[in-house]
């Protein structure tokens, strides 16, 4: 999946123009709309995307098509499974440094999660906005400002209250300054979307 992603990189049409606002590369207008959101909103977000920047580090935020168009020939099975709403894989070099961070955000799967539900458009964009800071503010920038593996942030190991986890609490820390609640479970709990599906 790695050696996939790391292809796409350099193959991907339009990526210079995407790359524009430096560590957090995205295509796909609805992503930009998201991030641009969030960015808008919390500062503690702007800080560590501009940190990763400036180490020249970068997410790039990918929806599963574009994952799969990118992977090329004989690599079909690269991308997220299906069933996942997202998911952050460090690209690791050498086994240990890391410079970039694929994440991919299944949007078609929320969407569809949303219209069986019924959601109001501000449903589905606040829960696109928590899965974003979840995987990007949770996973991916931790493992750029480390620069290495070793700076993996996890979620909650079995057994361990979902609050103490590495990554809810920086997930919790963004959602506070957009106002998007406080996450307490490992799971989709604190989704709208939670009320039809129990898988992230
Ligand atoms: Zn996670």
């Amino acid at each position: 999946m790695a050696s996939a992603s790391t292809r796409a990189q350099g193959t991907a049409p339009g990526w210079a123009a995407a790359s524009a606002g430096g560590a957090l590369q995205a295509t796909h207008p609805t992503l930009r709309a998201r991030l641009g959101r969030i960015a808008a909103g919390s500062a503690l977000w702007r800080e560590a995307v501009e940190a990763a920047g400036k180490l020249g580090r970068r997410v790039m935020v990918l929806t599963p098509d574009q994952v799969q168009a990118s992977a090329g020939e004989g690599r079909t099975g690269a991308g997220i499974d299906s069933n996942l709403l997202a998911e952050a894989m460090p690209i690791a070099h050498d086994g240990v440094r890391v410079n970039a961070v694929v994440v991919v955000v299944n949007l078609p799967l929320i969407a569809d999660v949303h219209a069986r539900i019924g959601s109001l458009p501000g449903e589905h964009d606040a829960d696109l906005d928590r899965i974003l800071i979840h995987e990007i503010y949770g996973h991916a920038l931790p493992y750029l400002l480390s620069g290495t593996l070793a700076g993996r942030c996890a979620d909650p190991a079995e057994g361990e209250r979902a609050s103490q986890a590495c990554a809810i609490q920086r997930e919790n820390a963004v959602r506070a300054e957009l106002g998007l609640g406080r996450r307490v479970d490992a799971g989709l709990q604190g989704l709208s979307l939670a009320r039809a599906t129990s898988r992230w």
